[in-house]
């Protein structure tokens, strides 16, 4: 079987369990995100600065066999390099994975702190340290840079000095923080023109809302229902991205919506046509283009294993569509990366499959260059 390389767009890594004790000091390290994984290890609790919220941990199938699906229960710490940068590049390397777009994991619930001092340090160590120990150990790795968004200045200050630091992507929650205004509004403005300026791209990562918010429905068919919730919030920060004229105001800017499939786009795209079109009158603002075009043209999305996804691009003319891993979460492909990747594009022409495996992620992160030519496809 030839090597399918991909970067992928949605990549994590696994903060050690004491990383906040090592770069925070006592009264605030024991503030920040942490998990307990339960003794039956089905669930665990999430405590984060005085809350805490429990939730189910992924159960995921790996191989078909003769009697169906082979369901596994497996941890995130499977991955040899799921905490250690320069054993993932071995890892990267058998699974056929060039470059990545990186999120943190339990350090994404700081979006859940409501107290700006603490919001405001915690980033700066997480970014400290990614900086020089992900993003420092290889071109391959893109680390997402972390923000405040109890306030918007302190939002700015800190993008702007990732990108000192060289950062090329900012992780945002799909939504502000509760009580703040939505991305929709002008607010966000100087965030915005921070981050073309800087020409870091503005990522959206899945289920990072509050966690309230993470598994509303209840009932018959719940844990599906609760899965598939989670995909809209990226829809929902895209859509309003788009029609508020954020993006438009600052064409420049790109977005990543990581891990919600790329289907949705040319669907939502529609429909803010037709928004837009038979409701002119009472549309504010007025934009430079279509919807569609700017979502297009501007906002980037990255999937797992939909089939659906490859037919966005060749069939209904979206580009910016990238694969991603989920490396090393247990929804991702880690382990059947390879059978993933072929399963998804042997049918398709090469032209395509470069764009979606590789092509969309180089127009925003072209430093990762290309993989070692031999066998490469
Ligand atoms: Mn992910």
């Amino acid at each position: 079987m030839d090597m399918i390389w991909a970067n992928s767009g949605d990549s994590h890594w696994i903060e050690e369990p004491d990383f906040w004790d090592r770069h925070l000091p006592p009264k605030l390290a024991s503030r920040m995100p942490r998990a307990v994984v339960s003794a039956d290890g089905l669930s665990e609790t999430v405590y984060v600065d005085g809350q805490s919220f429990e939730r189910r941990l992924p159960t995921v199938y790996r191989n078909k066999n003769e009697d169906g699906l082979t369901m596994v229960e497996e941890s995130s710490a499977r991955a040899p390099g799921a905490g250690n940068p320069r054993l993932r590049l071995a890892d990267l390397d058998h699974e056929g994975v060039w470059g990545e777009l990186i999120f943190a994991s339990v350090g994404l619930w700081q979006f859940m702190i409501r107290d700006p001092e603490l919001a405001r340090e915690g980033v700066k160590a997480q970014n400290d340290w990614t900086a020089s120990e992900i993003a420092g150990v290889s071109k391959r790795f893109v680390p997402t840079a972390g923000v405040s968004l109890l306030d918007v200045g302190d939002a700015v200050t800190e993008l702007q000095r990732c990108a000192g630091l060289g950062f090329r992507a900012v992780c945002l929650p799909i939504d502000p923080p509760e009580g703040h205004d939505q991305f929709n509004r002008d607010t966000w403005e100087p965030l915005w023109s921070a981050a073309e300026e800087a020409g870091i791209a503005v990522a959206f990562h899945i289920g990072t809302s509050d966690a309230k918010d993470l598994a509303p429905h209840r009932g018959p068919g719940a844990m599906v229902q609760n899965y598939v919730e989670q995909s809209y919030g990226g829809q929902r920060a895209a859509m309003r991205m788009v029609s508020s004229g954020a993006l438009d105001r600052h064409p420049r800017l790109r977005l990543v919506i990581a891990e919600g499939g790329a289907s949705w786009v040319p669907f939502l795209g529609d429909r803010m046509n037709e928004a837009y079109r038979q409701h002119h009158r009472w549309v504010r603002p007025k934009l430079s283009r279509l919807p569609k075009e700017t979502l297009f043209d501007q906002v980037y999305t990255s999937f797992m294993h939909d089939v659906s996804a490859v037919a966005t691009l060749t069939a209904m003319g979206y580009n910016n569509v990238m694969w991603g891993s989920d490396y090393p979460h247990v929804e991702g492909t880690f382990g059947h990366t390879q059978e993933t990747l072929h399963e998804l594009f042997d049918a398709v022409p090469a032209e395509a499959r470069h764009r979606i495996t590789r092509g969309a992620f180089l127009d925003l992160f072209p430093d990762v260059g290309e993989p070692p030519a031999t066998g490469a496809s």
